[in-house]
């Protein structure tokens, strides 16, 4: 782990409550832009979402991936990848319990079929790049920032890459099932958020923000330069004076568009003819918090 990022334990893993100021993620960041009330349904109110298949495998995968990571060069092969698929299930079906309810029919060997299709995203990714040939600096790096405006970021990066010369990579596995197109803003959002964050932690501007997409085997890469990345960090501070501001009155307005087919709160939603819970006021102490389903799209 990097000395320059601000690295905490998980909340609930260290023997004390651990309280955190509210911060800004680009996940919650990202729901905000697209939908207020969607951002006050997951980060205000925590309503519950029951995750799809295809986003339980994009933890599945984004957890073997850093664990071939951890393995030495030589052994970052695609058999030892797959290898690892059965029991880092086992243990991400142990912490998460309800993840196993999504898999009804055991006779029909639901199950491996799904582990199938996450081998089949192990195989896209050892198409784009031999593992064997890189050393990252860090894997799901927890980074957090306080901006000079005094909003907090607050992420965690897939992959850090540092060549020999201090060029940084930001790398990020995209595994989900929503259609490319669709998810390529977002996906820059989300790498412009990091490289914001990187950039103020250690004084230097990425030199790549690179995309995997496993589903189709394709990556796409770019190049911030400092001046996107200030405008940048504008955009993120009137992300957050507008949260702050519809939090304070609770009045967080529907945006509908294309994305609500994979919204989980149609029924609490005036746009669908529902109606939201009762405003529950400005959360304590974390309304930024991303989960790993988040961070696996
Ligand atoms: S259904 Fe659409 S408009 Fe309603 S909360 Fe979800 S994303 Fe927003």
């Amino acid at each position: 782990m990097p000395d320059t990022a601000t690295v905490t334990t998980p909340p609930g893993t260290g023997d004390a409550p651990v309280r955190r100021r509210p911060a800004l993620s680009p996940s919650r960041a990202s729901d905000f832009k697209q939908c207020p009330l969607l951002y006050r349904f997951r980060a205000v109110d925590r309503l519950p979402e029951v995750p799809t298949k295809a986003q339980v495998r994009g933890t599945l995968v984004h957890a073997v991936l850093e664990r071939l990571f951890g393995l030495p060069a030589g052994d970052r092969v695609a058999p030892r990848a797959k290898d690892l698929l059965a029991p880092t299930w086992a243990e991400l079906s142990a912490a998460s319990p309800e993840w196993t309810e999504l898999f009804t029919d055991a006779e029909a060997g639901e199950t491996d079929k799904w582990l199938a299709s996450a081998e089949k995203l192990l195989d896209a990714y050892f198409e784009l790049e031999d593992p064997r040939r890189l050393e990252p600096e860090a894997c799901e790096l927890h980074v957090e920032i306080e901006l000079g405006s005094g909003v907090l970021l607050r992420g965690y990066i897939d992959r850090v890459d540092v060549a020999p010369t201090g060029e940084i990579r930001v790398v990020d596995y995209k595994t989900g099932a929503a259609p490319r197109e669709i998810g390529e803003a977002k996906a820059m959002f989300q790498m412009k958020f990091y490289a914001v964050v990187l950039w103020r932690l250690r004084g230097v501007v990425p030199r790549q923000l690179k995309l995997m997409y496993l589903t189709d085997g394709q990556s796409l890469a770019y190049t911030p330069d400092e001046a996107e990345l200030v405008r940048f960090e504008r955009t993120l501070e009137a992300i957050w004076q507008a949260i702050l501001k519809a939090g304070k009155t609770g009045d967080f307005r529907p945006n509908p568009g294309k994305l609500c087919s994979w919204c989980d709160h149609q029924a609490h939603c005036p746009e669908f003819g529902g109606t939201p819970p009762e405003y529950p006021g400005w959360p304590e102490p974390d309304a930024g918090e991303e989960t790993a389903l988040d961070r696996a799209d």
